[in-house]
């Protein structure tokens, strides 16, 4: 996704803005060029725009939430000018959670938009409709009319009228049943129902697909270009999002224990800096598990460690291999998916665990080898059609 940089957290989960925040710069400079605009003007777009972007980020939370409900994390919160996405660690396994998750961002901004029109009824009966109605005979006249409201209807009135549309505007988009937005994995959970998850993500991808140049064709036939664009992006992000399921439920239909090393190099808490220079450079093994006197695993020393290790001043030779293992790791099941193995080895920035199989450790996994492994397999199945 590229970098981007934190600037805020909130229930535990770091909110923060991609770089193309960045493209702003040159459209606010544009914007306060327009004698038309002016210094009020570039004010109001600019509250307009966080307001904007605080819906979207309730949005993303109503999904991380939801999530959370299932036991799963999310990394991040990322915001750009165009989308907003959470960075959820995995998809809930159950249709049902998955639809859960899915429909969480839209009810969102449909519980925002439903007190914004509580308030509205409140304060200025009437508002509503009446932006509206200007809202709708401005498009129709592309822009061209000039917005003519009484005088009671406030500044605050108005934008908050806009919020409303907008936020009815983040749902309707969102529910288009095409990838990726909230709709396609709502449409595809719903089918997953009825059929097996490849499939149901097969269908949901060409409904997407049909609906993206639909949106396509409309928009060049009405000369709304930027629509067009969205079409184009909605096109290819629904491909991608099929390509990403088909990948990964290739990977998860392999069985750990096809992977496991069960020959390995045990070091032990005495093991000398000599001995263990000597394994890594003329050995194939670059990360050892490390054993205490009573065989059981103390700590991962890894190749980053030892490179570490070997690196550093004279007085390594003097020191000990527990300064350099890493204690916190996880052990494996055999019974866990290969795409749970990756995101932990991520997580521990380790390329090399344990495995147990019932409470017992039977061997190693090792990054690399699911990899070879992996490709091996594709190779396999290429050949077969
Ligand atoms: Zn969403």
């Amino acid at each position: 996704m590229g970098p981007s940089v934190q600037i805020a957290r909130f229930l535990g989960i770091p909110i923060k803005l991609h770089w193309t925040f960045l493209l702003l710069i040159p459209l606010a400079g544009y914007l306060l060029n327009r004698p038309d605009i002016g210094w009020n003007g570039f004010l109001f777009f600019c509250i307009l725009f966080i307001l904007i972007s605080i819906c979207v980020i309730f949005h993303e939370y109503g999904h991380a939430l939801a999530a959370r409900k299932y036991g799963i994390e999310t990394d991040d919160i990322i915001l750009s000018p165009l989308f907003g996405v959470a960075r959820i660690r995995k998809i809930p396994d159950s249709p049902f959670g998955e639809f859960i998750v899915a429909v969480a961002g839209p009810m969102m901004n449909i519980m925002i938009g439903f007190i914004l029109v509580i308030y509205l009824q409140w304060a200025c009966p009437g508002a509503l409709s009446l932006f509206g109605h200007e809202l709708y005979e401005s498009i129709m006249s592309e822009g061209e009319r000039v917005n003519a409201f009484p005088e009671n209807f406030s500044m605050v009135d108005m934008t908050i009228s806009i919020l409303v549309f907008v936020n009815l505007g983040l749902v309707l988009f969102n529910l288009i049943p095409a990838f990726p937005m909230d709709g396609g994995r709502m449409f595809r959970a719903v089918l997953n129902n009825f059929m097996d998850k490849l499939t149901a993500t097969r269908i949901a991808t060409i409904v997407g697909q049909i609906i993206s140049l639909l949106i396509i064709f409309v928009s060049i036939y009405y000369q709304q270009y930027g629509i067009t664009l969205v079409g184009l992006f909605v096109y290819y992000m629904a491909t991608y999002e099929f390509k990403m399921i088909k990948h990964e439920m290739f990977r998860n239909r392999f069985d750990l224990s096809e992977m496991i090393r069960t020959n390995f190099t045990k070091l032990s808490i005495f093991s000398t800096r000599s001995e263990i220079s000597d394994l890594f450079i003329k050995g194939l093994e670059k990360n050892f598990l490390v054993f205490d006197d009573d065989e059981s695993i103390i700590g991962i020393l890894s190749k980053e460690k030892i490179i570490d290790w070997m690196a550093d001043d004279e007085n390594s030779y003097h020191q000990e291999i527990k300064n350099y293992i890493v204690k916190s790791f996880p052990m494996i099941d055999t019974n866990m998916k290969v795409d749970d193995v990756l995101q932990l080895m991520r997580d521990f920035n380790l390329s090399f665990l344990p495995v147990e199989k019932n409470g017992n450790f039977i061997g190693v996994l090792d990054r690399n080898i699911i990899y070879d492994y992996l490709d091996l397999q594709r190779k396999l199945i290429l050949k077969k059609y």
